[in-house]
C-alpha cells in the first residue's frame, strides 16, 4: 500500500462534549474533552533493551506497543558479530511475553576496529542486522569500545555503502575542553558533515538529535536522517536544573536549551520524512541513576508514545503524529508501515494511578519517564 494512502487513513477525531459553560463558541480548546487518534503500530528506531534481569523487566514495555525495535549493541562486551546479534535477538524474544505477532527486534553491530565485514554483510543479507552503530569512545554508557574518528573505519564504511547498510551515529564530541551543551554541534561539524561530504552514498542516521545543528545537518545532506527522542522533544535543560536537580532527566546527549527543543519539535511535527521516533529508552537501576554520580539514560519505553503524542497535541500537530512515529522511520529503513493500528485517546481528566517504578528480578528499581503524559493518554490496540 502506498504511504500516502496509509497516511490518509490516519484519523484524528475530536470529540467535543460541552461542559458547564455550554454555549461558548465551538472549537475553543477548553471544550474539547477527548481527542482520539488512530495510527499504524509505531516503530522505535533506537532502544536499549539491556540483558539478563533488566532485559526481562523492560522488554515488554517496548514489545507491547512497538513493531520494529532497532536494538542498540552496547552490552558488555559489545555486540560485534552476527552470531552475537542473533543470540541476543533470541534472548530478547524469549524474554518478551507480549507482542508475539507484532514485535520485531532489528539488531545492530557495534562499529569496532575488529568488525568482520564479511560477517556484517552476511548478517545484513539474512535480515538479522539492521545497521551499524558508531559510538565516540567514552561518550556514553558502555561506549569504551568505540572509536575516536569515523574515517578510521573507512574500509568498513565502504562495504556498507556497497550493500546499503545504514550507519547509526551517536554524535557527541568527547573533547573535555568543550562545553557539554556544544558537543553535538562540534561532532557534527568536525566529523559527521565531512564524512557525509566524503562518502555521499553512505546512508547515515544521526541518532537522538538534541540541537538545531543536528536538524540542519540532516536537512543539508540527502543521505542523512535523524531520530528524535520523546525526552528531547518534551524537556529542556531548565527542566533538569531549575526546580531541584532531576537526575531522571539526565541522558546523553544531554537535554539542551529551550531554543533547541523548539527546533526539534518543529522538525518532528513538520511531516518531513527525514525525521522519526527513536526513543533511546535506556534503563538504569535507581541506585545508579539517583546516585552521587548519576548514570546517563532515561527509561521512556513505557510512556514514550504518550509523551510524544502530548508534544504533538500541544502544538496542534496530531495529524503529523503517524508520520513521525509510524511511517517515516519505516520508509527510511526499508519497511512497509504496519497494517496493525493503535488508538490513542487523550483523557479529559488525567488518570493518577500510573506506575512510576518497576522492579527487576534482581531487586533493582527503575524509574519510568512520562508519568504525567501517561495519565493523559490511553493506548489500546485496535
Ligand atoms: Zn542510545
Amino acid at each position: 500500500m502506498a504511504i500516502g494512502a496509509i497516511a490518509s487513513m490516519v484519523s484524528v477525531a475530536l470529540a467535543e462534549i460541552f461542559g458547564p459553560d455550554l454555549g461558548a463558541p465551538a472549537g475553543t480548546l477548553g471544550h474539547v474533552t477527548s481527542v482520539e487518534i488512530v495510527i499504524p503500530r509505531p516503530d522505535d528506531w533506537h532502544v536499549h533493551l539491556r540483558d539478563d534481569e533488566m532485559l526481562d523487566a523492560v522488554v515488554d514495555h517496548t514489545a507491547r506497543w512497538f513493531r520494529h525495535a532497532l536494538v542498540m549493541p552496547n552490552l558488555t562486551p559489545p555486540v560485534t558479530s552476527t552470531a552475537e546479534a542473533q543470540a541476543y535477538r533470541v534472548r530478547i524474544l524469549d524474554a518478551a511475553s507480549v507482542g508475539a505477532d507484532t514485535f520485531v527486534p532489528q539488531m545492530t553491530l557495534y562499529l569496532t576496529p575488529t568488525i568482520d565485514v564479511d560477517d556484517l554483510v552476511a548478517g545484513w543479507k539474512d535480515g538479522v542486522i539492521g545497521g551499524v552503530k558508531f559510538y565516540p569512545a567514552g561518550a556514553t554508557t558502555n561506549s569504551d569500545a568505540g572509536g575516536t574518528n569515523l574515517l578510521d573505519f573507512e574500509a568498513t564504511l565502504a562495504t556498507m555503502v556497497e550493500f546499503g547498510i545504514p550507519l547509526l551515529v551517536h554524535a557527541e564530541s568527547t573533547d573535555p575542553t568543550l562545553d557539554i551543551f556544544d558537543r553535538e554541534a562540534a561532532f557534527l561539524e568536525q566529523q559527521v558533515g565531512p564524512l557525509l561530504a566524503y562518502m555521499p552514498e553512505l546512508s547515515v542516521t544521526v541518532e537522538h538529535i538534541s540541537t538545531a545543528a543536528g536538524i540542519d545537518l540532516v536537512n543539508e545532506f540527502d543521505q542523512a536522517y535523524g531520530s528524535i527522542t520523546p525526552h528531547h522533544l518534551s524537556c529542556d535543560r531548565s527542566d533538569i536544573l531549575a526546580n531541584g536537580l532531576r537526575p531522571e532527566l539526565y541522558c546523553k546527549p544531554v537535554i539542551n536549551s529551550a531554543k533547541n527543543r523548539r527546533a526539534l519539535v518543529a522538525a518532528a511535527t513538520s511531516g518531513n520524512p527525514k525525521f522519526f521516533l527513536g526513543t533511546d529508552s535506556a534503563p538504569h537501576p535507581l541506585s545508579q541513576k539517583e546516585a552521587r554520580v548519576a548514570k546517563a539514560g532515561i527509561f521512556n519505553a513505557p510512556y514514550g508514545l504518550q509523551v510524544t503524542a502530548e508534544v504533538f497535541y500541544d502544538c496542534d500537530a496530531l495529524d503529523q503524529l503517524a508520520a513521525f512515529v509510524s511511517l517515516n522511520g519505516a520508509v527510511r529503513y526499508g519497511h512497509e508501515p504496519s497494517d496493525d493500528e493503535l488508538r490513542l485517546v487523550r483523557n479529559q481528566s488525567p488518570v493518577d494511578d500510573v506506575v512510576e517504578l518497576i522492579t527487576t528480578a534482581a531487586g533493582d528499581q527503575v524509574r519510568l519517564f512520562g508519568v504525567a503524559e501517561a495519565g493523559r493518554w490511553s493506548v489500546t490496540a485496535v
